[in-house]
């Protein structure tokens, strides 16, 4: 199963900006490229655009991306003394960082369980479980927060997005093949 393949808390957060409508595939294959060039905050916050912009053009909106990875690094420089912000709030004031990349860089970069990242695979298992009735991010983590013990927060991402690339897929779910059939309401 593919997930980020991160070295430390600064690729994991700049590959989390740059997972955004693409695969984590195709961010691992620039992951060496990028980090051999720029292995740092400091590195990447002084670099060219158009030299980002090439390395990282496969992942798609590379333009708007490119500004931000450059961006969010100035940003760790100048106001957070060249270490990734800890908390929820610091790193949503991160250029390209919203409620669900701070999710992630908490929770799998530093293991605090401050919410549960909601990406698409969270989104769709939430609503087919019954977990949620909404289809807003932010209102599906508190439903999911509220459900489930804080020991599982940090967990919730991956194994959601585990089933759900296995077997609660998008286009058809494999629900014969599921082992939570019998807690499902959706269960064909
Ligand atoms: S029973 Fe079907 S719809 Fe429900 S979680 Fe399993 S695969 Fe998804």
């Amino acid at each position: 199963m593919n997930f980020l393949q991160f070295r430390n808390n600064f690729e994991l957060l700049i590959m989390t900006i740059l997972s955004a409508q693409t695969t984590d595939v195709t961010v691992n294959s620039l992951r060496d490229t990028l980090f051999t060039a720029y292995p740092t905050a400091e590195a990447l916050a002084c670099a060219e655009q158009a030299d980002v912009e090439r390395i990282i053009h496969p992942a798609g909106f590379f333009r708007s991306k490119a500004k931000n990875i450059i961006g969010a690094s100035k940003k760790i420089v100048e106001e957070f003394g060249c270490e990734i912000p800890q908390t929820i709030e610091e790193l949503v004031t991160l250029p390209g960082v919203g409620r669900k990349t701070a999710n992630i860089v908490t929770n799998h970069g530093f293991h605090k369980a401050y919410g549960i990242a909601v990406d698409t695979h969270v989104k769709r298992l939430s609503q087919r479980l019954g977990l949620t009735k909404s289809s807003d991010p932010d209102t599906i983590e508190k439903d999911l927060c509220a459900l489930l013990d804080r020991k599982w927060w940090e967990h919730v991402n991956y194994l959601f997005i585990s089933h759900g690339r296995a077997v609660c897929t998008a286009k058809k779910p494999s629900c014969e093949n599921c082992i939570i059939r019998e807690n499902c309401p959706e269960a064909k």
